[in-house]
């Protein structure tokens, strides 16, 4: 008999993918966590019931996640990840000559199942990765650090969820004091189709920042299919800091990057009106 996983905590939107076999399922102190061996998308790692990666299409959403900001940044040394447990945005970050990269997961749970799951997906034994297990508001209100890029990987702000602070103006502004002068923030927002509140309200906490952009890329396993991201800058435009990297890449290209920021309409009017 088929197996089915579907994911559906979007109201009336249903994401489904056969599986073959459950690798994990078990839950941590803040969340359910399962990998699945899927017929299309190979090994997914699910929170919660929510696809947060998989080994198909993660090169989409962690290329597009990271490339832009460290190159919008004119020297990224030091780099911050909130959340990023999976180990994919910080295996991007790694690819630039930076100095240090502290990823901030809450969930050592999450690590620990990516790294014997997922292993593709990180690069755990480069020595200018530091791991810390903390919930990333207590981490940055006690730090006195300064970061070039800080990237915010984390689970999708649910009301019952641990990463609901991470999306609050506070938080934002914790950030921005802790970004040196040409420092840059990017986020993964909504699909552009589904919960628009959501980008909406991103919008507006980023208001200190004196450059907010919104672009775009493909993760076909989000739902819509269409991903967003959020990019805020002390300093350069992000939309023409397109460069040709000096390692290969499977989605990001310095055309991709332009286009990236050139946006349909439809996202473009919603923008506007805010
Ligand atoms: N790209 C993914 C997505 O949006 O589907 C996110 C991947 S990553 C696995 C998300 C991580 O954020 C999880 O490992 C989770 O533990 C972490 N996280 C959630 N809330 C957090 C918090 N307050 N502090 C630090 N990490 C947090």
């Amino acid at each position: 008999m088929a197996l089915w996983y579907y994911e559906d905590y979007i109201p009336h939107y249903r994401l489904g993918l056969e599986i073959k076999e459950t690798l994990f399922l078990g839950n941590s102190l803040y969340q359910k966590i399962q990998v699945v061996d899927s017929y299309l998308y190979g090994k997914v790692l699910l929170l919660d019931d929510i696809v947060q990666t998989t080994e198909k299409d993660e090169f989409m959403y962690h290329e597009m996640l990271i490339h832009p900001a460290l190159l919008t940044h004119p020297q990224p040394k030091k780099i911050l990840i909130v959340g990023g447990g999976d180990g994919g945005a910080s295996r991007e970050v790694l690819k630039h000559p930076v100095k240090k990269v502290k990823l901030v997961d809450i969930d050592s749970a999450v690590i620990e199942i990516s790294r014997k799951f997922l292993p593709e997906l990180g690069n755990w034994n480069d020595q200018r990765l530091e791991v810390l297990v903390e919930d990333a508001v207590k981490y940055l209100a006690l730090s006195e650090e300064i970061f070039d890029v800080i990237v915010m990987d984390s689970t999708d702000p649910l009301p019952s969820g641990v990463a609901e602070p991470l999306f609050s103006k506070e938080f934002f502004q914790s950030v921005y004091d802790h970004l040196s002068e040409d420092g840059v923030l990017v986020s993964q927002i909504e699909p552009p189709f589904f919960q628009p509140e959501r980008e909406q309200r991103h919008w507006e906490s980023l208001n200190m920042f004196p450059l907010v952009k919104v672009y775009w890329g493909l993760v076909p396993t989000y739902p819509g299919g269409i991903w967003t991201y959020m990019i805020a800058s002390k300093g350069k435009d992000p939309a023409a800091s397109f460069k040709k990297l000096s390692f290969p890449t499977r989605y990001y290209t310095p055309e991709i990057h332009r286009a990236a920021f050139a946006l349909p309409p439809f996202m473009q009017e919603r923008l506007s009106k805010k």
